[in-house]
């Protein structure tokens, strides 16, 4: 009999529209099912549902016809107790400080399910980057990295992309720091260019790890991958690379999507040629396929859904309409708790983010490591090494899973909370 652990009731979670519930509440609410489970320390409870460091600024950027326009930015760490912090910047319109701190939350249990030595962080600019010029994205980002430069840096907080980031703002934030500094420091953010420090296989990692992931999900569920239809929600970094692996893993993708709607062909989508056109005329190729909506894509009776956009996408009001048997989250939070049990009552497995998607921080880790260390490997290394780390740790998730009979997220967030509360127990409440 599956055990199903009641979180105490989260002030303010249960919103009128479950499709833009408060991240940072859902973030707390699972660690507070996880705790539960685990039987974890009041006392850490208290520690660990909370973030670190919280910074808000506001700062001012030349535009091109030189106006000055003021934006708002986050850095925000959630827990350093097993090393330092680790997680992305986004820049989206959407950005809210209650997004940054579930998502550094969310990074402090993804390091520690697959043993990365970092803590969790995240940063964000509240802005939408397609409507500034080239010129403009780097003015915008060389000051808000000057603007949270007191907490970042090699040892204490390495920034990697996220959504709308990419290598050439990781390279912007390196230099900018650099020049601060009066010397190249590239281990002060991953996902960077090869040629200033960064690492073959990072911009795969996230979606391979997500392939590995779901490979390993469909064997357990005994499931070949050329029976498996794949639909994927966001074909950018993640989405993409996830539909293009599991595509030549023998996969059929059946439905893929971007923030315009989405794009499905039961006999399968030739992914290149429905995303070359994207990047050509800035939309999904409609020719070679049926329009459907995002939320048609989700309700696809597909074998394997992968939600690589943004949060809140699979919730109480659609839960009971996805069919996909396996969930692989790409995105993160793109699940909310209720819906977390609906599917578990269903039957559904879902590989929950912080397993799903730590491919892209393991990589981030071994950009790190030999940035520091001057030394770099060849790409078929990092894949290896990543594939043992993602599979080793989704054995143990479900192990966890099956022995106290709860679904992948709580056995990750058990795994996770557990390893991190030793470190904080560990060291001590200082003084
Ligand atoms: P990205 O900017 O490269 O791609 C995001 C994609 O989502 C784009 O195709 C965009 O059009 C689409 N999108 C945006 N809003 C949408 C909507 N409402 N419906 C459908 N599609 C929509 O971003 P990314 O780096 O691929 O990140 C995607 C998700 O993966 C985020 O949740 C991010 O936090 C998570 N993630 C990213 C990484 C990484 O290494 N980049 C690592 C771990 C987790």
């Amino acid at each position: 009999m599956a055990q199903k652990v009641e979180a105490a009731p989260t002030k303010g979670f249960a919103e009128a529209d479950p499709g833009h519930a408060n991240p940072w509440l859902i973030a707390q609410q699972q660690f507070d099912i996880a705790a539960k489970v685990l039987g974890l320390d009041p006392n850490m409870g208290r520690v660990l549902r909370e973030c670190k460091r919280e910074l808000t600024v506001t700062f001012p950027v030349l535009m091109d016809d030189q106006s000055i326009e003021m934006f708002k930015g986050f850095r925000v760490h959630h827990n350093i107790d097993r090393g330092p912090a680790k997680g992305g910047i986004r820049y989206h319109p959407d950005v809210t400080i209650e997004e940054v701190k579930a998502l550094a939350m969310w990074m402090t249990w993804k390091c520690a399910v697959v043993g990365i030595p970092y803590g969790g962080a995240k940063g964000g600019v509240v802005l939408d980057p397609k409507r500034l010029s080239r010129n403009e994205l780097e003015n915008l980002t060389r000051r808000y990295t000057s603007e949270i430069s007191m907490m970042i840096g090699p040892d204490r907080d390495i920034p990697a992309p996220d959504v709308n980031t990419n290598a050439q703002i990781m390279a912007w934030m390196m230099d900018t720091i650099s020049m601060h500094a009066g010397h190249s420091v590239p281990a002060v953010v991953t996902g960077k260019p090869l040629g200033i420090g960064g690492s073959e296989g990072r911009p795969e990692a996230t979606g391979r790890g997500c392939m590995l992931t779901t490979i390993a999900a469909l064997r357990h569920l005994k499931i070949r991958p050329e029976d498996a239809t794949v639909a994927v929600q966001g074909v950018g970094n993640v989405g993409y690379t996830t539909a293009k692996l599991l595509a030549e893993k023998g996969c059929r993708v059946i439905a893929v999507s971007d923030s315009n709607g989405a794009c499905y062909n039961d006999g399968g989508i030739i992914l290149d040629e429905v995303v070359r056109e994207k990047e050509l005329n800035g939309r999904l190729r409609q020719a070679v396929c049926e329009t459907i909506t995002n939320a048609e894509l989700l309700e696809l009776p597909v074998t394997v859904l992968v939600p690589a956009a943004l949060e809140n996408q699979i919730h109480i009001g659609n839960a009971h309409r996805i069919k996909a048997k396996v969930i692989c989250e790409g995105a993160n939070g793109p699940t909310s708790p209720e819906a977390d049990d609906i599917l578990y009552d269903k039957g559904q497995f879902v590989i929950p983010d912080i397993l799903a998607n730590a491919g892209g921080v393991t990589v981030s880790y071994f950009e790190w490591v030999q940035d520091l260390q001057e030394f770099f490997w060849d790409e078929h290394d990092i894949n290896e090494r990543l594939e043992r780390i993602m599979l080793k740790a989704f054995d143990s998730v479900l192990r966890v899973s099956l022995e106290k009979k709860v679904n992948m997220r709580t056995a990750a967030y058990v795994l996770a909370v557990d390893k991190v509360a030793q470190a904080t127990t560990i060291r001590g409440i200082y003084p």
